[in-house]
């Protein structure tokens, strides 16, 4: 079934009838020159240092060469970089430094060189603010079986079900590996790994650091990365901070082209365009291999648990580069947030993100009440606090509606004081910071956008429609989480594809060639240096309006509980807000080649709010975190992704290829 998207900028079917090739092909280059395995670049001693506080990281990791061929070495690498040093030259550019970047670098770094580039500080991710845990099946009376059947349930069964068996019967083994990375998980008395359960999970499965598990596996791996030594990184490589980049896009080699010059119709990726937003300079990175690991989308919505990086870069630029995109409808609300207005003491600021009450508090015995002290959870599902996060937020969301609170009442305080402070330590101060004592009284909770489990599709490698694109963690589509995703499973699903997509990205290292011409195919993205400084002021000060209104027609219409009137209201306000944007820019001489990081930003949490709702608006049921009113009802008959798949047909400057409007397209 194919439907036409209302703006026409994309084809949307659904069905699991995309076909993505597992063998990449060589990619082209008419006169390229040859990296072997092992002869690498290494760049970073070129670039200065920052340490500057919230800009991008770009790293880079170089594999081993023998002593004796390091100054043969040293004058190639010099030939693979332009004069100014505007265009590097890599086997590998990782995207993201979370867990799914981090993972995969530290396999490919043994067979080439990679440079690992990052939004903001190496740290800042998803992946360090996550709390409850990594799923596993890792006590003798749990099976993949019954993992694989908890994931399908929460899924709402649309999951895909190789999928769901490859990440359930991997899993134990990649967690044993972070183990042996160095990642410090919680163990119980009789000295074995502490298993946590947590909603939606039939048995103790949760491995986890307290309630900072994502913030031990960030540091074991930035750790391991850096640390030359480490005996699980073999042969050892360096890691040396240089620059601060952001990427603006991924470099594509499109359909048309390579049809004029080779006759081959596959889209191919040759890299990224970045920006370090340091030295305010362009940076282009030529890699035979490139790994998207740039995580969520979050702020398309006001209130997020994700950090700021989280803005749906990764989706946006895959899409503008022509890859397919799926199930972006399915977006997890987490149920507890903590709610600012709730606490004895405000904080001064608002937060860039929410402060996370884990599921666990529910797991260990937390009832939800109203504002009214009335529990309220067994008036909507048996499980009551336990059932699964669509559920418990969709209750509270009624609630909030009904009763017109801003927040209601999440209480442990009933459990020991002891193990409150043992098992929630991190939550605990955080209150206190505020002046709630969570040992005594309940935390003001609301529901917050957490998790997209929509994304880039990718295939059982992590491979994408987009040559030499890979993709890991939450920016991948990999059909693990069906329409809802199971708790604790999305930092699996990144270590576990992480770990796949290294094989066939070192098999098509190995197969390609490095173009060297394909850093002057493309125009060049540049810096909005012509544009005056009150102009440029004015832009700015535009930008972070219309961000923040953007976000709040998503919270408002494309939120919860959605319906098909208010998904085409959301529809047409995003569309008359970008075009106002847009056009508020070019009055101010903004051209479609500049790029800044908020003008990015923006335009890519366009892209990912229009994908939202486009998406929402074509499944017409209700499933899993997907919620619409006029269909309340799960239909067997529309069990199927929702998949966007590229066009040529693009309509606005946010969804169009940098360089088809470079090249003289409209506006
Ligand atoms: C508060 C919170 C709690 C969570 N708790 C759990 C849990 O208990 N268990 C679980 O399984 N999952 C949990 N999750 C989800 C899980 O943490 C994430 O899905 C997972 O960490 C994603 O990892 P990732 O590597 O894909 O992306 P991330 O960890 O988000 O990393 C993305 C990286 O990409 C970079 N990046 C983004 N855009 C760009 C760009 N344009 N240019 C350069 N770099 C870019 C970022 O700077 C960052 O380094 C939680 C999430 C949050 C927010």
């Amino acid at each position: 079934m194919a439907m036409s998207l209302l703006d026409g900028s994309a084809n949307l079917r659904c069905g699991w009838n995309l076909h993505i090739k597992k063998q990449h092909q060589h990619a082209a280059g008419l006169s390229s020159l040859i990296f072997k395995t092992g002869f690498l670049t290494d760049v970073t001693g070129l670039c200065a240092i920052s340490s500057a506080a919230h800009g991008a990281v770009f790293r880079s990791v170089r594999a081993p060469v023998p002593k004796s061929i390091s100054a043969a070495r040293s004058a190639r690498i010099l030939c693979l970089q332009d004069s100014n040093s505007n265009t590097k030259y890599f086997d590998f550019v990782v995207v993201g430094s979370g867990v799914a970047g981090l993972r995969y670098a530290l396999e490919v770094s043994k067979h080439g060189s990679v440079a690992i580039i990052t939004k903001a500080e190496p740290h800042e991710s998803n992946t360090n603010y996550a709390q409850g845990g990594v799923s596993a099946v890792l006590c003798p009376s749990d099976s993949v079986e019954s993992h694989m059947q908890d994931t399908i349930v929460a899924g709402a069964y649309l999951c895909d079900e190789e999928t769901v068996r490859v990440v359930c019967t991997e899993g134990p083994d990649r967690v044993k590996e972070l183990i042996a990375i160095g990642a410090s998980f919680d163990h119980g008395d009789d000295g074995k790994l502490h298993l946590a359960r947590e909603g939606g999970h039939s048995h103790n499965r949760i491995v986890h650091a307290a309630d900072m598990t994502g913030r031990e596996i960030e540091r074991a791996l930035l750790k391991a990365v850096d640390d030359e030594a480490h005996p699980f990184v073999r042969p050892p490589f360096r890691y040396r901070s240089a620059d601060f980049s952001v990427m603006v896009d991924i470099i594509p080699k499109n359909t048309c082209f390579q049809k004029a010059t080779t006759g081959d119709d596959e889209i191919y990726c040759h890299g990224v365009d970045t920006l370090n937003t340091e030295t305010r300079q362009v940076v282009r990175f030529i890699a035979k291999v490139t790994l998207l690991a740039s995580g969520g989308a979050g702020h398309i919505y006001p209130t997020t648990t994700n950090p700021l990086v989280a803005t749906g870069d990764g989706v946006a630029m895959a899409r503008r580069a022509q890859a397919v995109i799926s199930n972006m409808e399915f977006v997890q609300f987490h149920p507890t947030a903590l709610a600012d207005e709730g606490l004895p003491i405000k904080p001064t600021n608002r937060r860039e993100n929410a402060f996370l009450i884990t599921e666990a508090v529910r797991g260990d015995g937390g009832i939800l009440y109203n504002q009214s002290m009335h529990r309220f959870m067994p008036l909507y599902d048996e499980r009551a606090e336990l059932a699964p996060r669509d559920v418990v937020a969709r209750s509270i969301d009624d609630q909030l509606k009904k009763r017109g609170e801003k927040y209601v009442l999440l209480d442990i305080s009933h459990k020991p004081r002891e193990q409150i402070l043992a098992h929630f330590p991190n939550i605990a101060a955080e209150c206190l910071r505020y002046g709630l004592d969570i040992t005594s009284s309940p935390i003001p909770v609301v529901p917050a956008a957490h998790y997209m489990c929509g994304g880039i599709r990718a295939g059982l490698q992590g491979e994408t429609n987009v040559k030499g694109l890979y993709v890991a963690g939450e920016v991948a589509c990999t059909g693990l989480h069906g329409a809802n995703r199971l708790a604790s499973n999305s930092l699996l699903e990144a270590l576990v594809f992480a770990r796949r997509a290294v094989q066939p990205s070192i098999d098509h290292m190995t197969r390609s060639s490095l173009d060297i011409h394909a850093s002057t195919m493309w125009t060049r993205p540049v810096l909005p240096t012509s544009i005056e400084s009150h102009a440029m002021q004015e832009i700015l000060f535009r930008t972070k309006t219309t961000r923040v209104e953007l976000q709040s027609i998503m919270w408002e219409y494309v939120g919860i509980v959605r319906s098909t009137n208010r998904l085409k209201t959301a529809e047409w306000k995003i569309g008359e807000l970008e075009a106002e944007w847009e056009e508020f820019l070019f009055r101010r001489e903004w051209k479609p080649m500049m790029v800044g990081l908020q003008a990015c930003e923006m335009k890519n949490l366009f892209c990912c709010a229009k994908l939202v709702v486009s998406s929402a608006l074509a499944r017409q049921e209700s499933r899993g975190l997907h919620y619409i009113e006029d269909f309340p009802f799960l239909e067997e008959s529309k069990r199927k992704p929702t998949i966007i798949f590229p066009t040529s047909l693009k309509l606005t400057w946010s969804s169009q290829q940098a360089h088809k409007l470079a090249a003289g397209a409209p506006r």
